[in-house]
């Protein structure tokens, strides 16, 4: 229940009323004992669902361990999860940080180092996409493709030359001689789950190479399993030059990071960059845990098994209520349902119902549930989905 002292907090999100208090897998109860389904899954942050043992065991382990060390020390967590990313990536080395918008930030950051230590600079400007979500600090509101974020926040930072995502010719036409990457989401999240066609990464790959330009992913959202991949464009058979993980990486816990290329991780020199929680030994004892599962034998594989039961009966939705939706996409569990009618409305119509679910933009509904969803879970979600529209084709 939303009481008086909300007004303590930031108004800053459309915030459902309802508290939630207790969460274990799929399932997240509110303070009147009501069971949900939570296939917004945080948003999209708890690859292994509420409270999953193996990470409540590893967090805690860790804090009767070691708690914190300074990153003027050397601890032992930071080097194996940095290595087991880069043995299972395209990358060379790791940057640890504690949220999706400084990873970000971050490889905004480099693009600038890495073009003026070469002294082949200035090299600064970064192509990015419409409807692009890249985070909330000064620069990814300024990177993101939406007027929501940047509204009031003038001045913005500058360097950003936008361009209609999926369109290959415009991203060529914005290329300058200041141009040093180009940065985008290989599935627009928060802009509407709209997936990259392979076709569009590589030519973008090969772009980046003719140009001379870094190419950035921003897989907070994507990143972790969450496309049946340990990352989305894995499916193009590309690698990018950084990539910004988040979200998955500390399945709730705040943990975030950016992988890089060794041409890239070589232009930083100590002091140069850093962070106080970087690499902290909490954060990465959770993100070890997340690793053991998420690169065992058949998980991923089971990701895109469960992604396609979820699409096939999003599509059933579809066609059984034309009315309320228009169409179904995604990738393995990054799932989204364009409404034809109001998609706030229907968030709360499936919450009240016992489903949560994420609002996007477009009038999408954002289906992202922990990857660890049962067959039966979907089953129920779909089951939901199904009442709520037969309710709501007269709306
Ligand atoms: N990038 C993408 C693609 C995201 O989806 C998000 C968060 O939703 C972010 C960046 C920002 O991450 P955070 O909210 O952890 O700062």
């Amino acid at each position: 229940m939303a009481d008086a002292d909300d007004s303590v907090l930031f108004n800053v999100y459309r915030r459902a009323d309802v508290e939630v208090v207790r969460g274990e897998g799929v399932r997240i109860w509110d303070d009147g004992g009501k069971r949900y389904l939570d296939f917004m899954g945080g948003v999209a942050v708890l690859a292994l669902g509420h409270c999953h043992p193996a990470l409540v065991e590893a967090l805690s382990s860790q804090a009767r361990t070691l708690w914190h060390a300074s990153n003027l020390l050397r601890t032992p967590g930071a080097r194996k999860v940095a290595r087991r990313l880069v043995d299972a990536t395209f990358a060379d080395a790791v940057f640890f940080n504690s949220s999706g918008s400084e990873a970000v930030d971050l490889a905004i950051k480099l693009v600038r180092r890495y073009f003026n230590t070469r002294g082949d600079g200035p090299r600064w400007r970064v192509i990015t996409m419409e409807r692009g979500y890249h985070g909330r600090t000064l620069a990814t509101i300024a990177a993101g493709g939406s007027a929501k974020l940047t509204d009031g926040f003038a001045p913005l930072v500058d360097g950003f030359d936008r361009v209609p995502f999926g369109d290959l010719a415009a991203v060529e036409a914005a290329i300058g001689p200041e141009t040093g990457a180009i940065l985008l989401e290989p599935i627009l999240g928060d802009g509407g789950i709209v997936a990259a066609p392979p076709e569009y990464l590589r030519g973008l790959r090969q772009l980046a190479d003719r140009h001379g330009l870094l190419l950035i992913l921003d897989e907070v959202q994507t990143g972790l399993g969450r496309t049946g991949r340990l990352f989305a464009h894995e499916d193009a058979g590309i690698a990018p030059d950084i990539l910004a993980m988040g979200k998955g990486i500390g399945a709730g816990y705040p943990l975030a990071g950016v992988l890089v290329t060794r041409a890239v991780a070589d232009c930083l020199a100590p002091g140069s960059h850093g962070g106080t929680l970087a690499g902290a030994p909490l954060g990465m004892a959770v993100a070890d845990a997340v690793l053991d599962i998420v690169l065992d034998d058949g998980f991923l594989s089971s990701v895109s098994a469960k992604g396609d039961a979820l699409a096939a009966r999003l599509k059933d939705m579809v066609r059984q209520h034309p009315a309320v939706f228009a169409e179904a996409r995604g990738v393995g569990l990054m799932r989204g349902l364009k409404c034809r009618v109001d998609p706030w409305l229907m968030a709360g119509r499936l919450r009240d119902a016992g489903l949560l679910v994420a609002p996007a933009m477009d009038d999408v509904i954002r289906l992202v549930p922990p990857l660890v969803v049962s067959d039966a879970e979907i089953e129920e979600a779909a089951a939901i989905l199904d009442r709520v529209a037969a309710s709501m084709a007269s709306v």
